[in-house]
């Protein structure tokens, strides 16, 4: 593999051209296992950034994208359809709460530039057009384009540089009751406040449900999300919620909204609706909300990617979706009993950890588990013990953090925490 050509012309996520990190030359994917092309073989604890719920390589997805493959990879979706699009729309619709009408996009960041737009239009429809701005909570993180970063936390989404430009919207501080703590009706004190200034200039409000990832990796309490829908519902607003990263059982539910009972007006969802595989997303919108779009001046909803329901990704999310809620899934465990195993190996795992000097904080919800510590990491320095250690884990800022494929064993698990162990190990040998 040619490296320096790499080094040379390819931007990677988030780094520079003229002083980059060194990736990791990958031959092969196989089950929870990156294949160096070294011949060092890493268990994967990133799941690829949430996607790889079913393992690399997967033989029943591998299957339906060949078998869709033969019949068609790509159709334009303006004035065709085809089943695969109709089958994924039938089961979006039935696993997702309350949700009526499926937009399919090509990325996360476009399901939520598309769940703004309708958050707009639906306002425009109603004879509200004076509301057309966002609220949202700090140390969120809905993608990199326009408006998605705009509704980003302003510090850690990385995305200051563009301020100027940005349209403004608003921000309360983030939910401070912890998942497991007791509620405390207080927290949500600032959001109440701001729907009461502003809320008629205010479309939307957008939010991770229960886990926010990117800008902080944080747990926050279900009651918040239920007295949020409350008060969007009390003042005219929207809720939308990106479950892009929480979505298809992540958190511990199938839906983070489902922890609160939550029905939000529109929902994004993507990465493993994949299962890793293609870049796909959806936004999902009420009847109500579809219907006032459909009435207003434009009479549609004023967006149409290229790739619009391409029929390999929507045969590939079929698939997904089918393996996930077998009741077979996993040793006959089903997803939800699997999420619990690897909840329940994740804390007795990392607890420990929180006694460390170099250690603030261990939580862990669903398949997901942080170690945060108390400075920011240098991630080449650490990434390197994590290779050596036959893990691939990569923090940001002063997240360690862990999501691993559902399909892990306990077995591997407990190696890829030991891994994770070994880079906190480093971090307190340089003091
Ligand atoms: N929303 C959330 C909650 C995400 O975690 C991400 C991706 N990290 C996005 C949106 C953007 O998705 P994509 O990278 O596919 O554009």
């Amino acid at each position: 593999m040619d490296l320096q050509f790499d080094l040379q012309h390819i931007w990677h996520p988030y780094t520079s051209a003229v002083n980059p990190l060194p990736c990791y030359p990958v031959s092969s994917a196989e089950g929870v296992y990156i294949n160096l092309e070294s011949g060092q073989r890493l268990i994967d604890g990133m799941s690829s950034w949430w996607c790889v719920v079913h393992g690399y390589n997967n033989p029943v997805i591998n299957e339906a994208m060949q078998r869709q493959m033969h019949k068609m990879s790509h159709v334009m979706f303006g004035g065709l359809t085809h089943e695969p699009a109709i089958e994924l729309s039938r089961r979006l619709i039935s696993i997702t709460p309350g949700q009526h009408w499926v937009f399919f996009s090509d990325s996360g960041s476009v399901a939520v530039e598309v769940a703004l737009k309708m958050a707009i239009q639906y306002q425009h429809s109603v004879g509200h057009p004076e509301r057309c701005q966002i609220a949202t909570v700090r140390s969120g993180y809905h993608g990199d384009t326009w408006h998605a970063m705009s509704v980003c936390d302003p510090v850690t989404g990385m995305h200051s540089l563009f301020k100027q430009q940005l349209p403004i919207q608003h921000f309360v501080p983030a939910p401070q009751v912890r998942f497991h703590d007791e509620w405390d009706e207080a927290d949500l004190e600032p959001m109440r406040q701001l729907i009461t200034q502003h809320g008629k200039s205010l479309a939307a409000v957008i939010v991770e449900p229960i886990v926010q990832g990117a800008g902080g990796m944080r747990f926050y309490h279900p009651c918040y999300l239920k007295g949020l829908a409350q008060l969007c519902k009390d003042n005219g607003l929207l809720l939308i919620a990106d479950e892009i990263a929480t979505g298809f059982g992540r958190s511990g539910r199938l839906f983070a909204c489902n922890y609160a009972d939550v029905t939000p007006d529109i929902m994004c969802v993507g990465k493993a609706l994949t299962a890793g595989y293609m870049s796909f997303a959806a936004t999902l919108c009420s009847q109500e909300v579809a219907e006032a779009i459909s009435r207003g001046d434009a009479k549609c909803f004023m967006h149409g990617p290229t790739f619009m329901a391409n029929p390999l990704a929507c045969a590939i999310a079929n698939a997904s979706i089918d393996l996930l809620l077998s009741p077979d899934y996993v040793g006959g465990l089903g997803w939800q009993r699997n999420v619990e195993r690897i909840e329940r190996i994740l804390n007795s795992e990392l607890a420990p950890l929180a006694s460390s000097p170099v250690v603030s904080d261990v939580r862990v919800l669903g398949a997901i588990g942080v170690v945060e510590t108390k400075e920011p990491v240098n991630v080449g320095d650490i990434q390197k013990v994590f290779v050596e250690n036959g893990v691939w884990i990569r923090p940001f800022g002063r997240n360690v953090y862990v999501m691993p494929q559902y399909v892990i064993t306990d077995e591997q698990l407990v190696l890829l925490c030991n891994g994770l162990k070994a880079g906190i190990r480093y971090l307190e040998s340089k003091g």
